[in-house]
């Protein structure tokens, strides 16, 4: 699983990694990092200014495939456009379609109600709230919330500290928004037993390992920030515990994360 493609792209790593692609060592065996890089250094608003033309050739790339595979792909929705529609087959699809529907709605609710979903998004509310409250403060401080950002934070500010605490808060900041997003793909896989089928080698174990990957990621980030901003101490403390809090309960409810190989990453492991 760890082989790269004919193109030299390694399949599927992109779904269990922690898309930090500006730091990632496959970013040029990714399809989705490979896509991300050449965009970087192109005009900030180059996708508002993205052509039909471009976005086709973006998707080519990021999908691997060809010019004659686009032709093909063209003439079968014409070939498709083109065919009488048989009354009969197309009520027994949208009934098909809506059945669907209704189950997802309801898997929907079920992910939504369950006791990890509510902890993921509180994290997320709480985490969003600290940081609108301190976002000017930690910048007047040197602190760059984000990679990209930081051009006009004054060179008197870059210490070491700042540099430190920088990283902690970015690394805050990313997760908070990951962790509830694999939290409800992990539970949609499990629930609703969607993608495959393998017990360990499954969707929702590969999601819950990258979760519990950031999880302890922003743990250590929280360490970080409270430790160089100890004032923040108090404030913090809520969503620490409730870090700690998903943690169990993605223990509890995916015992065999851990044992789940992610593409690339896990080479080490085997598979
Ligand atoms: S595998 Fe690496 S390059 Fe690909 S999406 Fe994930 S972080 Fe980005």
């Amino acid at each position: 699983m760890h082989t790269p493609d004919a193109q030299g792209y390694i399949p599927f790593i992109h779904n269990y990694c922690d898309r930090r692609c500006e730091r990632c060592r496959f970013v040029r065996q990714c399809r989705v990092g490979a896509v991300d890089v050449d965009d970087v250094g192109e005009a900030e608003d180059a996708a508002a200014d993205e052509t039909p033309e471009d976005l086709r050739k973006r998707l080519m790339k990021l999908m691997g495939l060809s010019e004659e595979d686009m032709a093909a792909l063209d003439a079968a929705k014409e070939e498709r456009a083109n065919e009488p529609v048989d009354p009969v087959e197309q009520a027994r699809e949208e009934a098909e379609m809506a059945e669907w529907k209704r189950e997802q709605e309801a898997l929907d609710r079920k992910v939504d109600a369950h006791p990890l979903s509510v902890m993921g998004s509180t994290y997320l509310d709480l985490v969003r709230a600290w940081i609108e409250a301190r976002e000017a403060s930690l910048k007047a401080r040197g602190v760059q919330l984000h990679h990209r950002m930081g051009v006009d934070i004054p060179a008197e500010l870059h210490t070491p500290e700042m540099l430190v605490l920088s990283e902690a808060v970015q690394e805050l900041l990313w997760f908070h928004t990951i962790i509830p997003a694999k939290v409800g793909r992990a539970l949609h896989g499990r629930m609703g037993r969607a993608f495959d089928d393998d017990p360990l080698q499954s969707d929702w174990n590969g999601s819950a390992k990258v979760c519990l990957d950031a999880v302890d990621r922003s743990v250590a980030a929280w360490d970080t920030i409270v430790e160089l901003l100890p004032e923040e101490a108090d404030d913090a403390l809520p969503m620490q515990e409730l870090l700690h809090r998903i943690r169990k309960g993605l223990e509890n409810e995916f015992p065999d994360a851990q044992r789940f190989i992610r593409p690339g990453f896990d080479a080490h492991l085997g598979g």
